[in-house]
């Protein structure tokens, strides 16, 4: 079981362009100064201190999606397939990235690492199908929901249709499963494209009619990848969330219901912290069970990969909430 955490820093937006970058990537030592692997960032209460926070690599404002991808993500690729659960996340405060990094944009070169992947499973499938002349069948279902007041609800699901209790989770064979969740089967890049952009659709209409935001709550893709031959069957799952923006709402926005769904996702956030420094520790005891995403991950319980990406944005208006932000990270190594 391993875990990796990097950092990502977000270029200037345009609104931003005369403001300047507080948060700076470096390289250690020796290295070649195309690899860094800390982030420093000045102290708030004093400008002539700064801090420093190292991780397994970090991306600054001149980083591709296509070199975040390459470097991190399409490595798993051979995991999956060789049976290894993956599990992505991306952590950070609303507007540093997170969505982008996951998603991206619409065209080739701005498409996240959710596309980007799928794109790699699929090319992999053709490749064994064809090595093994049809011997070994790969097939690819999707299911994708959120969790909102720690409530999981089915993004394939159009929002009138939603119970507001959320769907119920079982335990089943010493695995938790979420009830009623749809899964759909997507045989080419272009179905998965059509019934992810079709959930992400859902998404925004429902967060629309409760009056909240998308960046309320944790949205988690699953892709189940399935190799049948004429003896085995090996199933293993990659697992990409773009989670809640980790602000401190209790700071700036106190009404009742902000109030409720910061404590929901703060405790969600720690648990997921606490889990992942369990696994990097090699721990024996991961608390996955104490929250409900943790839980339907079954995050460390299943021989695989974790990746950690932390979204930062480079400018003062974030800078309590981007120490707060390498302070979660720096704990869960
Ligand atoms: P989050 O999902 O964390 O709230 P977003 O992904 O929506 O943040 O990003 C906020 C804004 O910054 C968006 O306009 C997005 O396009 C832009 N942005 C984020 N990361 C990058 C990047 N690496 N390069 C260019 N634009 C970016
Ligand atoms: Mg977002």
């Amino acid at each position: 079981m391993s875990v990796r955490v990097v950092a990502r820093i977000r270029p200037l937006l345009k609104l931003e362009l005369d403001k300047d970058t507080i948060v700076t990537a470096e390289s250690q030592g020796n290295e070649a100064p195309s690899s860094p692997t800390v982030v420093r960032i000045p102290n708030p209460r004093n400008d002539s201190e700064s801090f420093s926070f190292q991780f397994n690599s970090v991306y600054d404002n001149e980083a591709t999606q296509q070199q975040l991808f390459d470097q991190e993500v399409k490595p798993t690729v051979k995991h999956l397939f060789n049976g290894f659960d993956v599990t992505i996340f991306a952590y950070g405060v609303t507007g540093t990235g997170k969505t982008h990094t996951m998603r991206g944009g619409k065209s080739l070169a701005d498409r996240g690492v959710i596309p980007r992947l799928l794109s790699s499973i699929y090319r992999q499938n053709r490749k064994i199908e064809k090595d093994t002349a049809g011997g070994t069948q790969v097939e690819v279902a999707m299911s994708y929901y959120e969790i909102y007041n720690d409530k999981v609800f089915d993004l394939f699901e159009p929002p009138e249709k939603r119970t507001p209790a959320g769907l119920p989770i079982r335990d089943n064979h010493g695995k938790s499963v979420v009830v009623g969740l749809t899964e759909r089967p997507c045989m080419t890049l272009k179905e998965f494209e059509q019934l992810y952009d079709q959930a992400n659709i859902n998404r925004s209409t429902s967060a629309t009619k409760l009056n909240a935001h998308s960046s309320r709550s944790h949205a988690i893709l699953c892709v189940k990848v399935t190799q049948t031959t004429e003896t085995t069957v090996r199933v293993s799952t990659v697992s990409a969330i773009d989670l809640a923006g980790s602000e401190d709402n209790r700071r700036t926005d106190n009404n009742k219901e902000r109030l409720v769904e910061s404590s929901s996702i703060n405790k969600s956030l720690f648990v997921l912290a606490q889990c992942v420094e369990a696994i990097s520790r090699k721990q024996s005891r991961i608390p996955y069970r104490e929250s409900k995403m943790t839980r339907i991950l079954s995050l460390g319980q299943n021989n695989g990969i974790t990746l950690m990406i932390l979204n930062l944005a480079p400018v003062k208006s974030y800078h309590l909430d981007t120490l707060s932000s390498l302070n979660f990270a720096n704990r869960t190594k």
